[in-house]
C-alpha cells in the first residue's frame, strides 16, 4: 500500500467514528461509554487510536479523554469538541467536530465561523504554501463573524507514530518558516471562542506520551518502572495513550503516581486539559490532509 493509502485508510476509521460519536452525545450520557465506543470503531477500522479520545466540553479546549471509572456525563448545554485519531502502520489521521448539547444560535453560530475557517484553508491548501497563510485565512474568517481564534492552538505536521512533528499551523497570522510539502500530511485544526482568544494549562492531565528522545541515564533514575516503559513502549511506541489502557498492568491509583514519577524524570510527556483563559465557549472542526506534488487530498472527509 503506498503512503497515501495507508493516510486514507486511517482518515476513513477517523470519519466513521466521528459519525457514530455525533449520533451518541446526548445531555445525561457518560463520556466514557461514547469514547470507549468510538474507539472500538477505531480499533475495528485501522491499526488503532493514533490518541486517546478527546472530548472537551464548553470552556474546555483540548486534552481531556475520561479515566478510568469516569462518571462523568454530559451537561445540558454547551459546545462538544469531539477529536480522534487512527493510525495505519503509523500514519495517523486527526480529526475533529463540534457537537451543540441544546439548540442555541450563539453556539452555532460559533461552531459554523470555525467551520467555515477550516472549508476556506483547507479550500487554500496546495503544495508550497506558507503555514503563515492558513493562519491569515483562519483567522479573518473566525473574527469576520464576531470570535477570537485561539491563538496558541493550532495544526501541525504528522509523522509515522508522531501526532505533532514540530511544524506547527498557526491559527492567526504568525509568520513561522513552513510550507506545505508533496508527500508529508498535516491536521488542520482551527480554533474559535467568545472568551480571551488563547488557553492555559489546567490541572488535570488524562493524556500521556512517550518522549523519543529521554535523557541520557532514564533507566537508572526510574528504576523498577523501567519495565512500564517497557509496557508503553510495545503498546503504543510514541503515540500518546490513556491510563485506561494500562489499568490491566496496575491498577489507576499506583499507576497515575507511577506515570507522574516518569513525567517528572522526562521519560513521558503529559498533556494537561487545556482551558479557554476567559471561560468563553470554544468550538473546533478540524481535518486532515495529504499533500501530492499538484494537490492536496483531504483524509477524513
Ligand atoms: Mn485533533
Ligand atoms: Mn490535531
Amino acid at each position: 500500500m503506498d503512503e497515501f493509502e495507508l493516510y486514507k485508510r486511517a482518515g476513513e476509521a477517523v470519519k466513521r467514528a466521528l459519525e457514530k460519536g455525533k449520533e451518541l452525545i446526548k445531555p445525561g450520557v457518560s463520556l466514557l461509554e461514547v469514547c470507549e465506543e468510538v474507539e472500538d470503531i477505531i480499533r475495528k477500522l485501522s491499526d488503532g487510536p493514533a490518541f486517546p479520545c478527546n472530548i472537551s466540553i464548553s470552556y474546555e479546549a483540548a486534552h481531556y479523554s475520561p479515566i478510568p471509572n469516569d462518571t462523568k456525563k454530559f451537561p445540558e448545554k454547551g459546545i462538544v469538541k469531539l477529536d480522534l485519531g487512527a493510525h495505519v502502520q503509523g500514519r495517523i489521521a486527526d480529526s475533529a467536530i463540534s457537537v451543540l448539547l441544546s439548540p442555541n444560535p450563539k453556539h452555532e453560530k460559533l461552531s459554523n465561523a470555525v467551520k467555515e475557517a477550516l472549508e476556506k484553508a483547507l479550500a487554500r491548501a496546495k503544495p508550497g504554501l506558507p503555514v503563515s497563510a492558513i493562519g491569515t485565512t483562519i483567522s479573518a474568517t473566525i473574527k469576520k463573524h464576531g470570535f477570537k481564534p485561539i491563538r496558541n492552538l493550532g495544526g501541525h505536521g504528522l509523522s509515522p507514530y508522531i501526532v505533532h512533528n514540530g511544524v506547527s499551523i498557526p491559527n492567526v497570522p504568525e509568520r513561522l518558516p513552513f510550507k506545505l510539502e508533496p508527500g508529508r500530511a498535516y491536521a488542520i485544526e482551527p480554533f474559535g471562542t467568545n472568551g480571551a482568544g488563547y488557553v492555559v494549562e489546567g490541572k488535570e492531565v488524562t493524556i500521556y506520551s512517550l518522549n523519543p528522545r529521554p535523557p541520557r541515564n532514564w533507566e537508572l533514575k526510574v528504576g523498577e518502572d523501567k519495565d512500564l516503559v517497557d509496557i508503553i513502549e510495545q503498546r503504543f511506541k510514541t503515540l500518546p495513550f490513556s491510563p485506561r489502557w494500562l489499568v490491566d498492568v496496575y491498577p489507576y491509583e499506583k499507576l497515575k503516581e507511577k506515570l507522574s514519577k516518569l513525567v517528572k524524570a522526562g521519560v513521558l510527556y503529559h498533556y494537561p486539559i487545556l482551558i479557554e483563559a476567559k471561560k468563553g465557549e470554544v468550538a473546533q472542526w478540524e481535518h486532515t490532509i495529504f499533500v501530492f506534488e499538484d494537490r492536496v487530498e483531504v483524509t477524513t472527509r
